[in-house]
């Protein structure tokens, strides 16, 4: 859409032991050499693979990202990984504020501004996780909670080349319920056009992707809805042929 490149993203949450490696070099060797001529491919495994991953990576497109960080370079974080050291492994993006830690780790979108300006900082692109709960949709509140999820955890100056952002609704993550193309539609115009009022023209660089249920069976649909530029994948990014599938809506 627009000259955006199409980022298919995985994000595998708290799943994997080493053999999911096994995982990367499967989707490494079905990848077409013409597919990712077209899109960016991103896998987002557990931090306790990513050094593993990158290394079953090397020498292709795909590219290894974290699914957290914390907002400090080092310091007395215990259990915490900072965006230099997803960097230093050789991860290229960083998940922030998936809707799965604002709920059980209290981010809220001041939380998110710092830790994408430390994606930034680490040279990481950082993606970030907007998104309304049932409740809100049912409101009628949608557009007012992800413009706001937005205007505060954009960082100034973000650009395409640092920013992604993803729009999960809450209640269609892990689910198997997804928006109307229509809805989905309505909801990528208004951050289009709220990241117009953040950063300019540079907004137009900005990928914004979907998430939440997205499978191989309802990826074209989805894919093709304007201003969708790519997916964000949970569960299905776990088994390669699902994940390749989805892609393949490119
Ligand atoms: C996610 O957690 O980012 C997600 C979209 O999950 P799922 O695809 O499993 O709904």
């Amino acid at each position: 859409s627009q000259g955006r490149r199409p980022l298919v993203a995985g994000n595998w949450k708290m799943n994997g032991l080493r053999e999911s490696v096994g995982t990367v070099e499967a989707v490494r060797r079905a990848l077409s050499p013409q597919l990712a001529e077209r899109i960016d491919v991103l896998i987002c495994p557990p931090s306790t693979l990513i050094a593993s991953c990158v290394a079953a990576a090397e020498g292709s497109s795909i590219a290894i990202g974290g699914q957290n960080l914390h907002a400090k370079p080092s310091g007395a974080f215990t259990g915490s990984i900072s965006a230099e050291m997803l960097a230093d492994l050789g991860a290229r993006y960083v998940i922030v504020g998936h809707s799965e830690r604002r709920a059980y780790h209290n981010e809220t979108d001041d939380g998110v501004h710092a830790k994408a300006l430390a994606a930034r900082r680490a040279g990481l692109c950082g993606i970030i996780c907007v998104g309304e709960t049932r409740e809100e949709r049912e409101e009628g509140r949608t557009l007012d909670i992800v413009r706001a999820q937005l205007a505060i955890g954009v960082p100034k100056g973000a650009t395409g080349a640092d920013t992604v952002i993803a729009y999960e609704p809450v209640w269609a993550i892990g689910t198997g319920l997804t928006p109307t193309p229509a809805d989905v539609a309505e909801v990528h115009a208004s951050l289009r056009e709220m990241l117009g009022q953040l950063i300019g023209a540079e907004a137009q660089a900005v990928r914004i992707l979907y998430g939440g249920s997205v499978k191989p069976g309802n990826a074209r649909e989805l894919m093709a809805v304007e201003n969708v530029d790519g997916a964000l994948v949970g569960g299905a990014s776990l088994v390669a042929d699902d994940f390749l599938g989805i892609a393949a809506a490119y």
